[in-house]
């Protein structure tokens, strides 16, 4: 049995490495050489504490706030374009208790089994991505933030999630390196992360190895379908026939279902990363600074900081405004931490693929029967790779699947 894989990011590859070893034969079109993608230079974290969706009560609110700060982590460009709009409704009407809520268990669940998977692929030959379990730390300064972040992690414990609520002294404890200028922190044990550019190689060269087709620098441009199956993919280089198609394109993914008439929302996201190789100072512990969005992740004995989120559609410009506010808000919480602007060469972006409710897209579509749409997946998209993956592969093989997967239909805004 053929399957053809649509984009080699990190939801592609894992999704070709679960078909693969359950035995389908695997060809995955991507149109660039796979050397970068929004899977390389994200900050790696593995994140079973992320159980909130980003459509959530009270962001609507802070994204006006922040439209007006140039330097803000949360940008909805101001535009016309109907997509946008129609994604910026959709996640209104998303963001409510009642989402978080039902969204709470699945995402914790689809989280905790990824983490599992990640632990299984890092003790196989051939892979060493640098993962580590020593969890994140949220850190706050004040105290709104304080109050809204100890509930949260009440309700982490609730759900079985290993965290604890830390005083300055206790998290000062756990770092030795560097000063904290903090009220307080929680610390997500049941987290972990890894170094994405040993990760994407590696799983490249062990695909390649088991035999899996890659056809890159081939942009997908036409999908075929014959009453409700997908006939053929089109590329400039190519003609392609699967049994199964997965489209797990992105950012790209709705312009990619598009081709097969069918429609799902979707925005990029752009984020911002820069790795200093040798740091003068390093944290023990990735790190979330709640107020200011901004996320650090030692990695492979470097630092790498980033955040910032701009719904837009996809350009290639860097605002340097906004590498600026993660620069700045550094040594708000690590005084002696103090980041030098980094140059234009150095910065890395890339465009997290989000959904208006802020769940993935994971399962076949209901008008075309042999089409696997896997992808959304926004801020947690790296840290739901293997998950995705194998759920792609047990969809595919009509298994019944490791997690309930009712809220992620990729068709549920038709
Ligand atoms: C600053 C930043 C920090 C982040 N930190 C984290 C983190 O700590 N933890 C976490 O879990 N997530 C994080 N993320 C999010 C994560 O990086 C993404 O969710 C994830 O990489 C998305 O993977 P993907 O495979 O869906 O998309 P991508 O990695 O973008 O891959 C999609 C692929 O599809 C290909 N494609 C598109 N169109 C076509 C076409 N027409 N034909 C052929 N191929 C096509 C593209 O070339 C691309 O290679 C972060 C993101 C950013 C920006």
């Amino acid at each position: 049995m053929k399957a053809l894989v649509i984009g080699g990011g990190i939801i592609g590859l894992s999704s070709a490495y679960y078909l693969q070893q359950s035995g389908w034969d695997v060809t995955i079109i991507d149109k660039t050489d796979l050397s970068d993608n929004c899977s390389y230079g994200n900050l790696g974290m593995i994140v079973p504490s992320h159980f909130v969706p980003l459509a959530a009560p009270g962001m609507v609110a802070k994204g006006i706030k922040w439209m007006f700060n140039s330097r803000s982590p949360f940008y909805v460009k101001p535009s016309l374009n109907p997509d946008l709009i129609s994604w910026g409704l959709k996640f209104v009407k998303s963001a409510t208790q009642q989402h978080v809520d039902r969204s709470a268990v699945p995402l914790r669940d689809i989280n905790l089994l990824s983490k599992t998977l990640y632990e299984e692929l890092a003790a196989k030959p051939g892979f060493d991505f640098a993962m580590e379990k020593k969890g994140i730390m949220m850190y706050f300064k004040t105290e709104k933030v304080a109050e809204e972040e100890i509930h949260l992690a009440e309700k982490a414990k609730s759900m079985g999630l290993d965290v604890v609520a830390l005083s300055k002294g206790e998290a000062q404890s756990l770092e030795s390196e560097v000063e904290l200028d903090i009220l307080g922190a929680v610390h997500y044990r049941c987290d972990a992360h890894l170094y994405p550019n040993k990760l994407m190689p590696q799983l490249i060269a062990y695909l390649k190895t088991a035999g899996v087709k890659f056809q890159t620098n081939s942009a997908v441009e036409k999908i075929i379908a014959e009453g409700a199956t997908i006939k053929k993919v089109v590329t400039k280089h190519g003609v392609y026939e699967g049994d199964v198609v997965v489209i797990a394109g992105g950012s790209w993914l709705s312009q990619l279902t598009k081709m097969a008439d069918v429609f799902i929302p979707l925005m990029p996201g752009k984020g911002y990363s820069f790795t200093l190789q040798q740091p003068e100072k390093k944290l023990n512990i990735p790190a979330i600074l709640c107020e200011a969005r901004v996320a650090i992740t030692p990695m492979n004995g470097y630092m790498r900081y980033g955040g910032t989120m701009e719904i837009a559609p996809v350009n290639n410009k860097i605002n340097m405004k906004r590498v600026e506010g993660i620069v700045q808000s550094v040594p708000k919480y690590f005084p002696g931490i103090q980041l030098q602007m980094p140059e234009e060469k150095n910065i890395w972006y890339g465009f997290r693929p989000c959904t208006p409710d802020g769940l993935p897209y994971l399962g076949y579509s209901k008008k075309i029967k042999n089409l696997i749409i896997a992808g959304g997946h926004a801020m947690s998209g790296l840290s739901l790779g293997p998950a995705s993956g194998k759920l792609v592969a047990e969809l595919a093989n009509h298994q019944p699947t490791s997690v309930n997967m009712d809220v992620f239909d990729p068709e549920r805004f038709s």
